[in-house]
């Protein structure tokens, strides 16, 4: 039975090629082989297909990542810093014990609310603390209110002029042995390649590349999975 298996939602994915350059076959194969994604990540994922905006969401492939690291960390209190229409957030969820949260950072309430009624047909929508402020609010007020070295992990996903700032309040709120993920990191390739004049995004995710491979409170690891994600485990 070629390409047969048993059934369960599939995920609606682009059959073009990755913004890295991955075969669009092979990504496909990765989509539909490479983990197994929950119905109402699917269903979340249809129902931003038709977005303008909708390649700001992560790739399931991405999200079977999340949901098969949060369990090997023994994660239970993350942070998000850029939700979208909220599939990270439901992977997230997903993947964490009935006592997890995740703080569900964005500037955008409109967004979240498409996501909302997956995140509680999932049964998970009480482990999402949606926070709807600038996320360096946010991150400041965790650590005011004593959660320096509390969070088990934060993924960072969002305006990429203030990753280096993420960043830094990310590592901050990790306990040792805790992980910062930041996506993007490649960037459809540009951070590779002379940067474009105008452009400051590119410049800013390499540079935070950069500290991230000499920063001495990490242990780090770039996976040029999606359009790349470092993985940096605080020390
Ligand atoms: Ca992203």
């Amino acid at each position: 039975m070629a390409g047969g298996g048993s059934g369960g939602a599939r995920p609606q994915q682009e059959t073009k090629a990755s913004g890295l350059g991955v075969d669009a076959d092979v990504l496909r194969h990765v989509v539909r082989w490479g983990g197994r994604e929950h119905p109402q990540l699917a269903g979340l994922r249809a129902a931003t297909a038709a977005h303008p905006l909708a390649r700001m969401q992560i790739s399931p492939d991405e999200g079977y990542l999340l949901g098969w690291l949060l369990p090997l960390l023994g994660a239970r209190r993350t942070v998000e810093v850029g939700v979208f229409t909220g599939y990270s957030a439901l992977a997230t969820a997903l993947a964490l014990p009935a006592d997890g949260t995740v703080v569900a950072c964005d500037v955008s309430a409109e967004f979240a609310a498409v996501g909302r009624p997956f995140w509680e047909a999932a049964g998970v929508a009480g482990k999402i603390d949606l926070r709807i402020a600038p996320a360096l609010e946010t991150l400041r007020g965790l650590r005011e209110g004593g959660g320096d070295g509390t969070y088990d992990f934060v993924f960072i996903d969002a305006d990429k002029g203030n990753y280096g700032a993420y960043y830094e309040e990310a590592v901050e709120l990790l306990r040792p042995g805790g992980v910062v993920a930041v996506d993007n990191v490649l960037w459809g390739g540009r951070v590779a390649r002379p940067f474009e004049a105008g452009d400051a995004d590119t410049p800013a995710i390499q540079a935070l590349n950069e500290r991230i491979y000499a920063d001495p409170r990490v242990d780090a690891c770039m996976l040029a999975v999606s359009d790349g994600l470092y993985l940096a485990r605080k020390l």
